[in-house]
């Protein structure tokens, strides 16, 4: 699972994440609770645990506390002492207890990225991607046979999954993990996890809200045509945010509505959309209409990112870069196989999965010596 593809990670970089302010906050932070884990390994070593896990790809404590203990650098890097796998767990239960600390820590290391990127969060790409349970995942108890009932993870559910280029698309049990990544930089600024059966485009306002919250000035909001619907629209719109989707087709699409507006002459040419009015303006292709040209409410038919234009289609192809943060994260962050159970486990390991992502981002930006 964690075999040889992983980006090699150094004890180095381990310690230096410890170290930077943003996550010696949150050590700081958690201490303050005085909480004591039985028995009392210190906070930092138990969050450079959680860091390891995540930097090392793996899935399991077991084999986190066993990389840990045999490598002295790594050891070395959270400060001698390797906690049990039992430490661990507890610890675990501790940062569930203690969210709006970790959240509070992601938005420091977010708000820092955002120093180094300026205009980072400008533009981003929306959509889920399938986290499979740790459970038992047999849809029917035999072939054939009833639809199981119970299932060891009773958070957890079925949904569905697309196809993806060689993979074919269909049924999973588990959850889903919405993402609003940032198209510049291709990390995530907003996520949430949740169970495998929950639509996903209710999510995406909700998802642009958390970025906003969290101090991301968001321009363009990219989606593919599971998005494009008429409430994500005009919620796009009420927050000052273009929406850029893929094109459902829908009857009233059928009927030709979403084209542009044309004459004898042909089809009309876009010629600027007007923000505060909500509206883009198109002319007459020779301008002999009177008037030769007029304005169009936007609407999902009618964004004010018009779909013929080559800003919208650029736009729509940097979509990729969320479907690309998946693929690292489940495959180079270990956010795939999980190994809990329970939405609150699983959005808690979602959480520090992402969190070591952005803070090797983090680090990595700092370490780039500004141009001579
Ligand atoms: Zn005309």
């Amino acid at each position: 699972m964690d075999g040889t593809k992983v980006p090699r990670r150094s004890a180095a970089e381990l310690a230096g994440l410890l170290d930077s302010p943003e996550i010696a906050r949150l050590v700081s932070e958690l201490e303050a609770t005085r909480w004591t884990g039985r028995p009392g390994y210190p906070i930092r070593a138990m969050v450079g645990m959680a860091l390891a896990k995540s930097l090392y790809s793996i899935p399991t404590w077991t084999r986190t506390v066993g990389l840990v203990s045999e490598h002295a650098a790594l050891r070395e890097a959270i400060g001698g002492e390797v906690p049990s796998v039992y430490a661990c767990y507890r610890f675990g239960a501790k940062l569930r207890a203690y969210a709006n600390l970790l959240d509070a820590c992601i938005a420091g290391v977010l708000e820092s990225l955002r120093a180094e990127h300026p205009g980072m969060g400008a533009d981003v790409a929306i959509d889920g991607s399938d986290l499979p349970a740790y459970a038992n995942g047999q849809r029917y108890v035999s072939k054939d046979g009833p639809e199981r009932e119970r299932f060891s993870d009773p958070d957890a559910s079925w949904g569905h999954r697309s196809a993806v280029s060689t993979r074919k698309g269909g049924g999973y049990y588990g959850y889903k993990v919405h993402a609003a990544v940032d198209t510049a930089t291709g990390l995530p600024i907003a996520w949430t996890v949740e169970t495998a059966s929950a639509a996903e485009s209710p999510f995406a306002l909700a998802l642009i809200d958390k970025a906003r919250e969290r101090g991301f000035q968001v321009k363009t909001a990219i989606m593919d045509k599971g998005y494009d619907n008429g409430p994500i629209h005009d919620g796009c719109m009420d927050r000052d945010v273009a929406p850029v989707t893929a094109l459902r087709k829908t009857e009233r699409v059928k009927r030709g509505e979403h084209k542009p507006p044309s004459c004898e002459h042909g089809e009309w040419t876009f010629a600027g959309a007007d923000y505060k009015r909500r509206a883009t303006k198109w002319r007459c292709p020779t301008g002999e209409c009177k008037p030769a040209s007029r304005w169009v409410k936007a609407d999902r038919l009618h964004p004010l990112i018009p779909r013929e234009t080559a800003r919208s289609r650029k736009l729509y192809h940097s979509r990729g870069a969320v479907e690309r943060e998946f693929g690292r994260l489940k495959h180079e962050w270990a956010l795939l196989p999980l190994r809990v159970r329970g939405l609150e486990r699983v959005r808690l390991h979602a959480d520090l999965t992402i969190l070591a992502k952005l803070a090797c981002a983090l680090s990595r930006a700092r370490a780039v010596p500004l141009a001579a």
